[in-house]
């Protein structure tokens, strides 16, 4: 059984946690919102650049939440930042870890809202998986995120803060007299396939991914960045230009029939425009493929002829296919394809010349799984209740 081990067993309401009235918390801020708050604030000018990337490298690199210890600044600057500013991240409520390493941690933001954030070891890579929006106003008749009522888009704060808390919980923060690329770094990758869509939260995710990109932010290349959308096609060639990172794409389906169904934006934008528009992605190249994604629903979307479909459609697009086995949750219209038929789809694939990872799933202990994300946590809640309920502990 994994460990099931609440960091905080009582968590504090998150509104004894916000910043103090007034002060800005600059967790999310650009480069440009920081610079002008910092002016704003009384620094000079002609330091503010330098300060900014001072500041951006005790909160992103090194991990620091108290300007007292920013011992590179004078300490007259610490007590002038302290006063106006605060370094301040969601809340984490809970950590699970998976029997294979994986780690799921459910974050709290402002407003008492929840978004799950997942860890994925690997031999050569560690992967984040974060969030973008809390719940999805799309409807994805399989993705049990879509059927989640609450949505609200996350700030780019709390954005780049979920890739802050699971460095706290990893350590994974320079140590001191250490530097950047001197030790390989347990978060190595970060991919925006948690809760939402992204593209419908653009400038929030540009502006977090941005950060996590920067040479004196959290620092990844941008080809360690994997953004996945279900195809909110004019988005498209925005993100390439001003995110500029790797792209995943919900594909799931090869006729618009089948897809209208299972990915109901294609009602808006088909298939067709899909396809025009991911052509035209900057900087594709054989190293810089586009994902698709493809979740295996027995007897919907994988037979031979579907895999074959698949291959004649995105022909010309350098591409390497993610095969994803269904994550049931209860309740869900679908089944998992069998992995004969999965292994059969793989190679009809893989035979015209397509990488075919298949998605191994993990963490499946704690449901840490795509689509899965939060429902458990809300389920177990809802069933405690219940419990309690009957145990006459609670009103009804
Ligand atoms: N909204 C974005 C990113 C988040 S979902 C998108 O749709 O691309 C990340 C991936 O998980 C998507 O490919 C999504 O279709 C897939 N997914 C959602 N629910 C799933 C489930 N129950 N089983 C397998 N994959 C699922
Ligand atoms: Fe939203 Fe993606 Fe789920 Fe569709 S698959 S409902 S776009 S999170």
């Amino acid at each position: 059984m994994p460990a099931d081990s609440p960091i905080r067993p009582d968590p504090l309401p998150v509104t004894r946690k916000l910043a103090p009235q007034g002060k800005v918390n600059l967790v999310g801020l650009t480069r440009d919102a920081l610079r002008a708050a910092l002016i704003a604030a009384g620094t000079p000018e002609k330091q503010a650049r330098m300060r900014t990337a001072q500041l951006w490298q005790w909160i992103y690199q090194k991990g620091l939440r108290d300007f007292a210890a920013m011992t590179n600044l004078a300490k007259p600057y610490r007590a002038l930042l302290a006063e106006h500013f605060t370094i301040e991240l969601p809340e984490l409520v809970t950590r699970q870890i998976s029997a294979d390493g994986t780690r799921k941690y459910l974050v709290r933001v402002a407003g008492g809202h929840e978004v799950e954030v997942v860890y994925i070891p690997e031999t050569d890579r560690g992967t984040l998986c974060v969030s973008s929006q809390v719940g999805c106003t799309l409807t994805c008749s399989f993705c049990h995120t879509g059927t989640q009522k609450l949505v609200r888009n996350l700030t780019a704060g709390e954005i780049v803060g979920q890739i802050m808390l699971a460095r706290d919980d990893l350590a994974d923060w320079l140590k001191p007299g250490e530097g950047m690329g001197e030790r390989p770094r347990l978060i190595s990758n970060i991919v925006l396939m948690g809760m939402g869509e992204p593209l419908y939260n653009f400038d929030a995710v540009r502006d977090a991914m941005r950060i996590a990109m920067d040479g004196e932010g959290i620092g990844l290349s941008r080809r360690r960045i994997t953004l996945s959308t279900s195809g909110v096609v004019p988005e498209i060639a925005r993100a390439g230009r001003e995110i500029g990172c790797m792209l995943a794409v919900s594909l799931h389906a090869t006729t618009d029939e089948v897809r209208d169904h299972l990915v109901p934006i294609n009602r808006r934008w088909n298939i067709a425009a899909l396809l025009e528009a991911l052509r035209a992605y900057p900087k594709l190249s054989n190293s810089e493929r586009i994902t698709f994604e493809y979740v295996m629903l027995k007897g919907v979307n994988d037979s031979d002829e579907d895999a074959r479909r698949l291959v004649r459609l995105i022909g010309g697009i350098p591409a390497k296919i993610n095969l994803i086995p269904f994550n049931e949750w209860p309740g869900a219209p679908y089944r998992r394809s069998s992995e004969s038929r999965i292994c059969a789809f793989a190679d009809i694939l893989y035979k015209a010349g397509y990488a075919t990872p298949i998605r191994t799933p993990r963490g499946e202990d704690i449901m840490a799984a795509c689509g899965q994300l939060k429902s458990a946590t809300e389920r177990a809640r809802k069933s405690k209740r219940e419990i309690e309920r009957e145990a006459g502990l609670q009103a009804p």
